[in-house]
């Protein structure tokens, strides 16, 4: 029997909704259940494919290809369940789907309504095969009580509530618990009021976790007990904590699985093994040594952009027993070759993440030199390896004009480019601006060959690889003869070997660029080789400078 729990918030948005999604699940992992992660967001894009990291944070991609939201990262990283394209779903898409059916007909005349069609969709959304050996799903509802984008999500788990009935359903209600130091009181107010709006569509949640900066003193908690109508003990205090991977042990040690477990009266429930995470927070807490690696972004202002770069940077931390500091280098500032890149003096390692567009890409191209010619390691990831192919290409090679056709349609050496434009000349292929941008992409996990004896082959401990990708441009091959006599080698090809995937320059300490995005796939109990590769030698770095 599936069981399946709703985490829904109130008061203010980003109160750590997929955090302690995820935390719970990790939890309900440690007393033995399979658990399967699902996100419901109330927004009307169709995927977060073409929303702005500015906006929206990465867009975390999954194995089959799905553009989804940031917090199935999240998700991954603390169950070590690989998401999937089911695993998110926008009111875009669920209308998009509607849509559909009723122009083919589908609907037989009747009239398309939000209450059953759109409820329908969703209830569907949540109730569809979560995979082999799942005992629990979670669904995080994505926004706060009360927004009208919601509402149609809120109605149609209210309904599965009823539906399914308790011994299926538990509603979990995330919120926040202010301080007022005017007062000296920490306020319940805010709480009371989210519930009741809650309970004002139908829905009585049966635990409530408070956010909060500071105990929660026991007649307070008393108190949100009685007017949101929970148990004493379903109030769990979620304070704040100096890490996200202490978030578990924390919301265990208030009872956050124990009440989910009495809510649905299991009674031979395992107890949990919380090791693997007492283990992960003694390293992080415990680090022998510190390193400092520089990402030269473009979205430097949010670092939610970056979100699994930096995470993946942590774990690789926690394979060396380091504390990673990431220094953010806005990009954009370098593209002015007069300004000097003094900032990056000094640091252990240079990452170059992905990106788009024409803006910033000098500046890593800039900062990508200066790590190959100081012999700082250097990570380019997707667009970033893009960058130090072309640094390479023009510094090294003497293509002074190379490029992507991204950033310039007419270069003569289109070292990065649409494959359509090879066959056809890069002049030929119009492209037309306005197109659908969604959906364009060589997107999710693709197979990758590497050379036997290349760094990547020993960092790996293998010669086939699968990574996840997100790109619309690709490395040229035909350029790999030329650039392979200036020193770099491309290490990994796609397995027909027309795609480069990755190069390296072995004459150097570490330096290596891969097309694809290999910080989602890491998780703190296996961090990705590459990542535990880079910071072991951003560690030798600093015992240098
Ligand atoms: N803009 C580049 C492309 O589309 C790189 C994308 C990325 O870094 N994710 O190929």
């Amino acid at each position: 029997m599936i069981r399946y729990i709703f985490i829904t918030g109130g008061v203010v948005s980003s109160l750590g909704k997929g955090i302690a999604s995820a935390a719970l699940g990790a939890l309900l992992q440690s007393r033995g259940y399979g658990v399967r992660l699902r996100k419901l967001d109330p927004y009307l894009n169709v995927d977060p494919g073409t929303m702005s990291p500015r906006q929206h944070g990465e867009v975390y991609v999954t194995d089959d290809g799905a553009e989804t939201d940031l917090d199935l990262g999240h998700y991954e990283r603390f169950t070590g369940v690989s998401a999937r394209q089911s695993d998110n779903i926008t009111t875009g898409r669920i209308y998009s789907r509607i849509i559909e059916k009723e122009r083919r007909g589908d609907y037989l005349g009747a009239t398309i309504q939000v209450i059953p069609h759109v409820t329908n969709e969703i209830k569907d959304f949540v109730l569809s095969d979560p995979g082999e050996g799942v005992d629990f799903v979670l669904c995080e509802i994505g926004g706060t009580v009360g927004d009208i984008e919601g509402l149609p999500f809120f109605e149609a788990i209210r309904q599965l509530g009823q539906e399914l009935g308790p011994e299926r359903t538990c509603f979990i209600h995330l919120t926040l618990l202010p301080y007022i130091p005017a007062a000296g009181e920490m306020k319940t107010k805010p709480t009371q009021h989210s519930v009741k709006e809650l309970r004002s569509i139908g829905i009585q949640p049966q635990i409530l976790l408070c956010r909060c900066d500071r105990p929660i003193p026991e007649n307070e908690k008393g108190k949100i007990a009685s007017f949101c109508n929970v148990r004493p003990s379903s109030v769990i205090e979620a304070r704040d904590v100096r890490h996200i991977y202490d978030v578990p042990a924390a919301y265990h040690a208030e009872g956050l699985d124990k009440e989910v477990i009495r809510h649905f009266a299991i009674t031979d429930a395992p107890e949990p093994d919380l090791s693997n995470w007492q283990r992960i927070a003694r390293t992080i807490h415990n680090p022998d040594g510190e390193v400092c690696v520089a990402l030269v972004g473009k979205y430097t202002d949010v670092p939610d952009a970056y979100k699994s770069v930096a995470e993946a940077l942590s774990h690789g931390g926690v394979a060396n027993n380091v504390k990673v500091t990431v220094r953010l280098i806005n990009s954009e500032e370098f593209d002015d070759d007069a300004r000097p890149l003094d900032i990056l003096e000094g640091v252990h390692g240079i990452i170059l993440p992905g990106g788009f567009g024409e803006r910033g890409a000098h500046g890593k191209i800039r900062a990508s030199r200066f790590a190959r010619e100081r012999k700082v390691p250097c990570f380019g990831i997707c667009y970033g390896m893009q960058m130090s192919v072309i640094e390479v290409a023009r510094n090294l090679a003497g293509l002074q004009d190379a490029n992507t056709t991204e950033n310039d349609r007419r270069t003569r050496n289109p070292l990065v480019g649409l494959m359509e434009e090879w066959t056809k000349g890069n002049e030929k292929v119009t492209r037309d601006e306005n197109t659908d941008k969604g959906g364009t992409m060589r997107l999710g996990a693709y197979p990758a060959r590497l050379r036997t004896g290349s760094r990547v082959a020993e960092v790996y401990g293998s010669t086939e690889i699968s990574e996840r990708h997100r790109h619309r441009y690709e490395v040229n091959a035909s350029y790999i003869p030329e650039l392979e006599k200036h020193g770099v080698v491309f290490s990994g090809l796609s397995p027909d070997g027309t795609l480069p995937e990755i190069f390296e320059i072995p004459d150097h300490p570490w330096f290596i660029g891969v097309q694809f995005h290999p910080e989602l796939k890491s998780r703190p109990f296996e961090p990705h080789p590459l990542f535990a590769s880079f910071i072991g030698a951003a560690v030798k770095q600093s015992r240098l400078v």
